[in-house]
């Protein structure tokens, strides 16, 4: 891995005016014939305030399931995520439960606060190579998502967790499972997310990686990472502003 490192990061080395050492690839647009994009939090603002929708139903979902009051069943939603990467994994590793069901439930949510995103799909368009969603939530909730912000036409696959083997991110075998799936060369591929430490299994494999900031804490673990290689808060306004259009 280290090699692999060196040949990514070679000359890619920036000094930030505050002493701290960037990493960025050269990345231009010529270069990479796949993207490979995070859905929640990533192709729609963490400031819309979905995914807080979602994890409340998580919460209800676990407190139906277990009888429990709120504040315990957040307690067990929060214990899961922590010990299994995610509340699914850990409902399924745990407690047996259909993830079909959960999902189903999970992420029928409210979408009317979300205005469809005519930057994003505006940059998507313009941008050359397959575009890909890979996320830890189900293909019903991708494909109602994509369809929601208009970017649909502009994807080319998606890659749920029944993909995975309900195995999520950042688990190295759904990373190797998606490149398989869709012949990706990582080398001339970029992963998109906004959870910092899904992208080190991707940057182990030789893709570019774009860290989305969210101001969550959560989503900033593994954030100083030397496997992030670029950061944006507008995902739009950096995939247009890319060298090489
Ligand atoms: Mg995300």
């Amino acid at each position: 891995m280290d090699q692999q490192r060196e040949l990514v990061y070679k000359d890619a080395a920036i000094m930030l005016r505050d002493g701290r050492v960037e990493f960025a690839m050269p990345l231009t647009r010529q270069e990479i014939d796949t993207w490979v994009f995070d859905l929640d939090n990533t192709l729609y603002p963490a400031t819309s305030n979905l995914f807080p929708q979602i994890s409340a139903r998580m919460g209800r979902f676990i407190a139906s399931r277990f009888g429990l009051e709120t504040e315990a069943a957040r307690a067990l939603q929060k214990q899961l995520f922590r010990a299994h990467g995610t509340t699914l994994r850990g409902l399924m590793v745990e407690h047996a439960v259909d993830p079909h069901e959960f999902m189903d439930y999970v992420h029928d949510i409210d979408l009317s606060g979300l205005a469809p995103d005519t930057a994003l799909t505006e940059a998507l368009a313009a941008l050359p190579g397959r575009k890909l969603v890979y996320t830890n939530g189900s293909r019903r909730h991708a494909d109602r998502m994509l369809g929601h912000l208009g970017l649909a036409e502009h994807v080319a696959g998606v890659f749920d967790i029944a993909d995975a083997g309900f195995i999520p991110k950042p688990d190295p075998a759904g990373y190797h499972a998606l490149i398989t799936r869709f012949g990706i060369e990582p080398r001339r591929a970029v992963m998109v997310e906004d959870m910092a430490r899904n992208l080190q299994p991707a940057a182990a494999l030789g893709m570019a990686t774009v860290l989305v900031c969210t101001g969550n804490d959560w989503a900033a673990e593994g954030a100083a990472g030397d496997w992030i290689q670029h950061r944006t808060d507008d995902l739009a306004g950096w995939l247009a502003a890319l060298p090489g259009g």
